[in-house]
């Protein structure tokens, strides 16, 4: 089977890979195995130096590597340039702050003296998504690397260039030959290697399909899982709201990464109140919305990352409607080559449409009006997603009493659901479980050893 590297600006193939065969699949696992058995005892600094030597090549290569994402995925190249940052962020912020994460705790039992001591567990594979190639590897190997544990990557198929680059610069940072390997292999052979004895844990980033998948081998062969799945993050406009702020950072919680991000502000929910002023003025801004080549500055909303995703969000919308929801903006693919959406907004979305349960991954906002906070919370609530989620209102204890009452792993207060280096990330209900980042990430692949004396 063959892996393709295509331009969803043009839908045109840019290149074609050989997925490695089962021999370099098992040399690729024997080595991460032998190397975890040296990277284990390195000291925590030469491990916090390979982690900022990452992040200087990330600085150093920002420019060629952003524009490598956006020809691979379609995202902004400035917004490429963003997540280059931000990933470069994560690999200091480990190096940082990795060694007292994992510093032994001294317990006071009622008997005898103890600690707990973190050791590594060993090789890990990390199967991760396309809609941001790097700071998705970087959540994952990061902390990792610092507990000293070997990485195998599953990288997504639409993004083989990406997934060799970040090889080559761990290689380039000087990291032994071992610790951080790219699988160039299809989804379904990664679930499979979810079963090998040597293979300690695994994280997914993705599909819910496919998480289950990995979960359910995982399960099967009693190993440490992470998922981190899709999410349809409510919006809530609260009446006493500053309604000019919340629009506009509603149109970045929507179109951010062309509207590929799990935590992607997706329902937006206002109360009656100000509902008609927030969503006339949506709709204008969406509207606006410059559309085209992710390499031009001026563009504000680029194409999917593939032809099937565009296909899919397409149909979606054409389901939506058969079900009785309103097109109030857009609704159509755009009339040119490449993987373009219209930026949409849909209206009267009932619990009874088919796709009312559905995430919608692109730029598609449904707006629905409520009556109350309560009608907003209980809205928000009726999803069988639970990652993320904001609250505008201008009275901040209103909006923590709201966000306590939000079933999700996130809720952010006059602000779209975000994510940096220090603050942890994850979800519940069908979103997945486990966390990324911050310290709560670093501790998801580590054995909390007691270690008691009498
Ligand atoms: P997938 O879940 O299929 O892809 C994510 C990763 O999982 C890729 O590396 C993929 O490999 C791999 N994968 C796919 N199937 C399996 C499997 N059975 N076992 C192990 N690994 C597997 O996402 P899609 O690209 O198909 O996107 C579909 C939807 O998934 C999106 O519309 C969105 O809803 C959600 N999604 C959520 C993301 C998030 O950030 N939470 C990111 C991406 C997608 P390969 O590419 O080779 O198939």
């Amino acid at each position: 089977m063959s892996i393709q590297s295509i331009n969803p600006a043009t839908n045109e193939v840019i290149k074609t890979f050989e997925e490695m065969t089962e021999t370099a699949v098992e040399q690729a696992i024997s080595k991460s195995v032998e190397t975890f058995t040296t990277w284990k005892k390195t000291t925590f600094s030469t491990r916090s130096e390979l982690l900022h030597k990452v992040a200087g090549l990330l600085r150093e290569k920002k420019k060629d590597l952003a524009k490598l994402i956006s020809l691979e995925m379609g995202k902004l190249v400035s917004q490429a340039e963003g997540e280059i940052k931000l990933s470069a962020e994560i690999f200091d912020y480990y190096a940082n702050h990795g060694e007292g994460f994992l510093k032994d705790k001294i317990l006071d039992p009622v008997h005898g003296q103890a600690l707990v001591r973190c050791s590594p567990l060993g090789v890990l594979l990390g199967v991760q998504p396309w809609n941001f190639p790097f700071y998705q590897v970087a959540r994952f190997a990061a902390p990792n690397i610092m507990v000293g544990n070997t990485l195998l990557i599953k990288h997504a198929s639409i993004v083989p260039q990406c997934a060799i680059e970040i090889e080559k610069i761990f290689l380039e940072a000087g990291a032994p030959s071992g610790l951080y390997t790219n699988l160039l292999i299809s989804g379904k052979r990664a679930s499979a290697l979810v079963s090998d004895k040597r293979i300690k844990g695994v994280s997914l980033t993705g599909s819910e399909a496919a998480g289950a998948s990995v979960a359910a081998e995982a399960g099967k062969h009693l190993k440490k899982s992470v998922l981190e799945l899709g999410g349809s993050d409510a919006f809530i406009v609260l009446e006493d709201a500053d309604i000019d702020k919340a629009v506009e950072w509603a149109v970045v919680g929507r179109i951010n990464n062309n509207g590929e991000c799990c935590i992607a502000s997706k329902r937006f929910i206002a109360v009656e109140e100000i509902a008609e002023d927030f969503f006339e003025k949506l709709k204008v801004k969406l509207a606006e919305l410059v559309v085209g080549d992710p390499a031009e500055p001026n563009t504000q909303l680029g194409p999917l990352s593939s032809e099937d995703a565009a296909v899919h969000i397409a149909d979606q919308v054409k389901r939506a409607v058969e079900g009785g929801a309103k097109i109030s903006l857009g609704g159509k693919r755009v009339d040119h080559a490449g993987a373009y959406m219209q930026a949409t907004v849909l209206t009267n979305m009932l619990p009874d449409n088919p796709v009312y349960y559905e995430e919608f991954f692109g730029p598609v906002a449904v707006f629905f009006k409520v009556k109350n906070e309560q009608e907003a919370i209980d809205l928000a609530n009726d999803s069988p997603f639970g990652l993320g989620g904001s609250v505008f209102t201008q009275d901040i204890e209103r909006g923590k009493r709201v966000a306590d009452q939000i079933d999700t792993g996130m809720v952010f207060i006059n602000h779209p659901t975000w994510t940096q280096a220090d603050l942890p990330f994850g979800g519940t209900k069908g979103s997945g479980y486990g966390r990324e980042l911050s310290e709560l990430g670093i501790d998801e692949f580590v054995n909390k050893k007691l270690i008691r004396v009498s």
